[in-house]
């Protein structure tokens, strides 16, 4: 193979389908759909090995949505609902999980939603423009006329949209590598990150640190902003003050070390009977 082929990989891949009692097939579902994205050309190899970090992670928190992620995207949306400029930040990995959920959530929150890229390429931004167009949105960061530089970060990222991430007050970034989001602090703006990985710089970085897959945590925030979308300014303010992320990092790793050890109980429990 001289450059990537296509069809040779659609070829390979096409007859493959996934049981429906499949006890992982919503988990072989959403690995299709970045796989889906890769070889539409927005999605880069890195994306799909940052998934299967966070999957692994997943794994380990049961590939469920827990108590201390919820109380997290409470305060989250309570956040994006008082920020004067919030936006919504997303790549290759959101744009082929979440885009129409995203688009729901800005909606709800009245937040502007910015494509930026790692991996910067114009073929890229455009696909994933269009992913946006199809759900109804114009996204920023796609125009060069309007391009802005983050002072504290070298790479391709560093260019964002003068109208979004630049002005914004808060940003919501997801699969987000680590050094972007310590940039997007030093900026003084606040930084909701969501992220598998309660350890990640991101996730330490943060604001508020959503530890969930993307696949639950933006329909669930878009619900959540339903419900909380009439309340108070001063209501909202006190669900984000009382908000302590460290200590709900800390109740995600409780969480995890309580369910390994019932495990290893069991397990431990079988072997000796
Ligand atoms: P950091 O740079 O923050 O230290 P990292 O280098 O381990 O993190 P990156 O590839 O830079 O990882 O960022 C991707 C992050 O997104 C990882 O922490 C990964 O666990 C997380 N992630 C990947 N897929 C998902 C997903 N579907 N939902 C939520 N988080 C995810
Ligand atoms: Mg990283």
């Amino acid at each position: 193979m001289s450059s990537f082929d296509v069809k040779y990989w659609r070829d390979i891949l096409r007859d493959v389908s996934i049981p429906r009692d499949h006890p992982r097939r919503d988990s072989l579902l959403t690995r299709e759909r970045l796989v889906e994205g890769f070889l539409e050309g927005y999605v880069v190899p890195q994306g799909l090995i940052a998934h299967g970090r966070g999957e692994a992670f997943d794994y380990l928190i049961g590939e469920i949505t827990i108590e201390p992620a919820l109380e997290a995207m409470k305060a989250a949306v309570a956040l994006l609902l008082i920020s004067r400029r919030p936006v919504i930040s997303v790549n290759g990995n959101v744009a082929a999980l979440v885009a129409e959920h995203v688009v729901d959530l800005a909606r709800e929150v009245n937040a502007l939603v910015e494509v930026n890229l790692f991996y910067r390429s114009r073929s890229r931004i455009e696909k994933i423009r269009e992913i946006f167009k199809r759900h109804g949105i114009e996204i920023l960061g796609a125009d060069e006329a309007y391009e802005c530089t983050l002072p504290e970060l070298f790479s391709e990222r560093r260019r964002v949209d003068c109208r979004g991430i630049y002005v914004a007050d808060t940003v919501l970034v997801a699969v987000e590598d680590g050094d972007r989001t310590e940039a997007l602090k030093k900026m003084s703006k606040k930084v909701i990150a969501v992220d598998l990985n309660p350890l990640s710089r991101t996730s330490l970085a943060a604001d508020i640190t959503i530890v969930d897959n993307i696949v639950r945590a933006f329909p669930t925030m878009v619900k959540i902003a339903r419900e909380l979308k009439n309340m108070s300014k001063n209501d909202l303010e006190k669900i984000v003050k009382s908000f302590d992320n460290r200590a709900n990092i800390a109740k995600v790793l409780d969480h995890i070390c309580s369910r390994l050890r019932s495990i290893a109980s069991s397990l431990m429990y079988e072997s000796e009977k």
